[in-house]
């Protein structure tokens, strides 16, 4: 490999971005580069070509060191040696298998060439293989809905993608546990209402979050604005005759909401849409801002599932984090929400939090164990580019790979203990270990909400500052996703042209 960088030619495919987010999982950003024509060239070359003959195929080629202005033109007539090479060829025969639907995708077989060649090149091999995206459990349904077993099911997505036979196994378990509860309805929506607002921003904070104390004087004028849109879609849902199957309360975190204003909301969603039956969670993530009377609003207002999110259960984290509370806040607001009557509690944790070791983690899993909610979302560390962590990403120290890896096993395996099984996942950029976020929930507690906004079978409309809705089309193909501005001021201001786009999609 050249100490002078990186040049990447893909022919025949357009999937720069695609492969942009493979390759920076091998090298650093500055040290690749896509070529542009007629560049000269010195330094190592990556070369893919994806060829339609009948059949098509997929070939990867590394060359550790080349120079001049002509090396494309060299490699692409066949001229030189690579030092590694991939192919992969898809008949039409393939693609018709049980499980096959996903060899479809020439950009996944493009990515699975280019993650065998770098593999081979770095000595480097991805939890995941070729996957970049963030929702790599539809492709485990593909395989399942065609009749695979688990088994076929493991084999088809490692062939096609490189992953680890774990990875395969856990994806296969999350498509099993999603099973039942999707299915194409054009007449079934979801509904996610966002609270902008918390105590203070989190460390690793990328949501849309005004902290309450600097933004209080605008909480009014938010809860009229949101009581607007939120009636409005009332009657859309109305008018065209559709069946609401969840709602979701986030942000943000909507109990940072003094008592009357989240009250207001809460009342307006009951009067707005018929919730009989229907899962209604709010996220009351922080503990700081749980009190026994904005419990008992909950509880008067039909919410049936709530999170209380620790992230840790260690006190100097939290202090490191940005939390306001001890891991003693934590205890008692789950304790009280118990004796209130909420039977189905969330609790949120992040494996790979800066400055934590497994020994950290274990104790926050230990923690948890002695509470027992009824579903665990285990996050691996993300630095998101809006943090707070990404601007000075330089001050903390970061678990290494390997520690991230065991502290999602080791969650694993304690989400087992509490008899739950995995039930939702979804990958992201920038992500420790290039590992994944898990939902765990005992049988009959997964989250619908969770759910159908990962595999993307019913619509969902969404409400607030910064929310982002998404219309499914009748035969599932088709995604539109539509979003309100972010920026809290400006939601107020323009709510009525946000209004106008959705009825839109709403009534189509
Ligand atoms: S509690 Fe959630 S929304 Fe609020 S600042 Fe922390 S990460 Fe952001």
């Amino acid at each position: 490999m050249s100490d002078k960088g990186l040049w990447v030619k893909i022919d025949g495919i357009d999937m720069e971005y695609e492969a942009w987010l493979l390759i920076r999982l091998f090298f650093k950003d500055e040290y690749f580069k896509f070529y542009s024509e007629n560049e000269y060239i010195s330094g190592s070359v990556l070369f893919v070509q994806v060829r339609d003959e009948g059949s098509w195929q997929c070939r990867a080629e590394f060359y550790s060191y080349l120079e001049g202005r002509d090396v494309i033109q060299s490699i692409s007539r066949g001229l030189i040696q690579p030092d590694h090479s991939s192919l992969k060829t898809v008949y039409e025969s393939d693609i018709n298998e049980p499980g096959g639907g996903i060899l479809k995708s020439r950009k996944i077989l493009a990515g699975s060439v280019i993650y065998d060649v770098l593999s081979r090149v770095t000595g480097k091999k991805l939890p995941y293989g070729a996957l970049t995206g963030v929702r790599p459990v539809k492709l485990a349904m593909v395989c399942l809905k065609d009749g695979l077993d688990r088994k076929g099911t493991i084999d088809m997505l490692m062939k096609a993608t490189g992953m680890s036979s774990e990875k395969a196994g856990l994806l296969c378990d999350v498509a099993g546990a999603e099973m039942p509860y999707i299915k194409l309805d054009a007449r079934s929506i979801h509904l996610y209402i966002g609270i902008p607002f918390c105590n203070s921003r989190c460390l690793y904070c990328s949501f849309v979050s005004y902290p309450t104390e600097g933004f209080r004087s605008m909480i009014p004028d938010y809860i009229d604005a949101l009581g607007k849109e939120i009636r409005f879609v009332g009657q859309m849902v109305k008018e065209n005759d559709l069946a609401v199957r969840s709602v979701y309360i986030g942000g943000g975190t909507p109990t940072a909401l003094d008592g009357y204003s989240l009250m207001r909301i809460l009342e307006l969603v009951n009067e707005s849409f018929d919730l009989n039956d229907t899962e209604f969670t709010v996220e009351a993530g922080r503990p700081d801002t749980i009190t026994q009377e904005k419990l008992q609003i909950l509880k008067k207002n039909n919410i049936n599932r709530i999170s209380i999110n620790p992230q840790t259960m260690n006190a100097s984290t939290l202090m490191t984090i940005g939390r306001n509370h001890t891991p003693e806040d934590i205890t008692g607001k789950f304790m009280m929400a118990r004796e209130i009557g909420f039977s189905n509690i969330n609790m949120d944790i992040i494996a790979g939090l800066p400055g934590e070791d497994e020994k950290m983690f274990r104790y926050t899993l230990e923690k948890i164990e002695e509470m027992a909610p009824d579903s665990l979302t285990v996050h691996t560390m993300a630095v998101k580019r809006a943090s707070r962590l990404h601007e000075n990403v330089g001050m903390f120290r970061l678990a290494p790979d390997s520690v991230t890896e065991s502290m999602t096993e080791m969650a694993g395996i304690s989400a087992k203990r509490m008899g739950m099984r995995p039930y939702y996942l979804y990958r992201q950029k920038n992500i420790l270990a290039n590992l994944e976020n898990t939902g765990y929930a005992k049988p009959g507690y997964e989250c619908i909400y969770n759910i159908n906004t990962m595999e993307e079978y019913q619509s969902i409309i969404a409400m607030g500052a910064g929310a982002i809705s998404k219309f499914i089309s009748h035969d599932g193909k088709k995604i539109e996703r539509t979003c309100n501005v972010k920026e809290v001021a400006q939601y107020i201001k323009r709510l009525d042209e946000m209004l106008e786009r959705k009825k839109a999609f709403i009534s189509r």
